[in-house]
């Protein structure tokens, strides 16, 4: 069976290299060498555009930063939209936005191409060991087609509604994400000015019913060692905590911490930064405080 990746990045890559050895894979990423050397080192074939890359396929993967790339794709070059089969199913593993995965479906619908929103979470290392949770939108036997090809590098995966629901609920995921490192730093830049080390106030946290992945894991790993590796933009969290916020407001949900968190982290990427990771959004709470995370106090 055919399978087609796009979009090679920090986790696409990762994600592609499982499946590799189990479909016929053809790949294609904007930046081609990427896909080039991709395609060296796991046997597949690299495509010289979205439309070669899909057609054929019975299954089309996409990972791109937002849905609008998502979209620009189906019209890219010769149209990837003209080489998709009848029957096929397009599953995005993007963290989009449901608006317009609803109009990308509604779309390929008309010429019988399924599609299920499947963003993904579990980062790169998620990725790598084939771990990640899988949160998807679509009917039900658009998903059944679907979920082979998931398991290739998904553990848990989760039919959440119809589509839009998987980035619904990535979204609000990553606001909990958004809002954990906001108020992470601000807590203990501010034990810190009052004499408690960091090191001490993980470890207790960590003990009690404020912890989260952020205090366990993110912060002693990244910035107590300072080490700050960039593996998930600043930038798609931004963009991320933003569709929370806008998807709120469009079911007229009152969201002030929800619309707050989206302009603090737009915020942050302004001073931070395009390339800057998720993580160091910390460092600007510690420039407004003058202090740094994990030096004596
Ligand atoms: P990267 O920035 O590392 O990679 C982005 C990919 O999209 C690259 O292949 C890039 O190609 C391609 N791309 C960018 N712009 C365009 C465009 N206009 N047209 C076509 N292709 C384009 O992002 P990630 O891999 O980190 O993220 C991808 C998606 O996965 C995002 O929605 C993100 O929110 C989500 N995600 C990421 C996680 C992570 O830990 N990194 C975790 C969970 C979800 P090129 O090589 O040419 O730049």
């Amino acid at each position: 069976m055919k399978v087609a990746f796009l979009g090679l990045g920090a986790i696409g890559a990762p994600m592609a290299r499982h499946l590799a050895p189990r479909y016929e894979l053809s790949v294609w990423n904007r930046t081609a060498a990427r896909a080039t050397q991709f395609a060296k080192e796991t046997d597949c074939v690299a495509a010289s555009s979205p439309a070669e890359c899909a057609r054929g396929a019975a299954v089309v993967i996409t990972c791109l930063p937002t849905s609008r790339e998502v979209e620009g794709l189906l019209d890219w070059g010769e149209g990837m939209f003209n080489a998709l089969d009848r029957g096929a199913t397009l599953v995005d593993c993007t963290s989009g936005d449901p608006a317009t995965s609803r109009r990308i479906a509604a779309r390929i619908a008309t010429k019988g191409v399924g599609f299920i929103d499947a963003p993904v979470s579990g980062g790169v290392s998620g990725a790598m060991k084939g771990t990640l949770t899988i949160m998807c939108g679509g009917d039900e036997a658009t998903m059944a087609r679907a979920r082979p090809i998931l398991e290739a590098f998904g553990e848990k995966i989760v039919l959440c509604g119809p589509v839009g629901a998987g980035h619904a609920v990535k979204a609000v995921n990553q606001a909990m994400l958004g809002v954990h490192i906001w108020a992470l730093s601000e807590g203990l830049v501010a034990l810190q000015k009052a004499g408690v080390s960091t090191e001490t106030a993980l470890d207790v946290i960590n003990a009690s019913s404020g912890r989260s992945n952020t205090s366990m894991n993110l912060f002693p790993e990244r910035v107590m060692t300072r080490a700050f590796p960039r593996t998930f933009k600043l930038a798609l969290m931004d963009k991320d905590v933003r569709i929370a916020a806008d998807f709120a407001r469009e079911y007229g949900v009152p969201s002030p911490l929800l619309q707050l968190a989206s302009e603090l982290l737009r915020e942050a990427r302004r001073e931070l930064g395009e390339e800057a990771d998720h993580v160091e959004t910390v460092q600007v709470l510690e420039k407004w405080a003058g202090v740094q995370l994990g030096k004596k106090p």
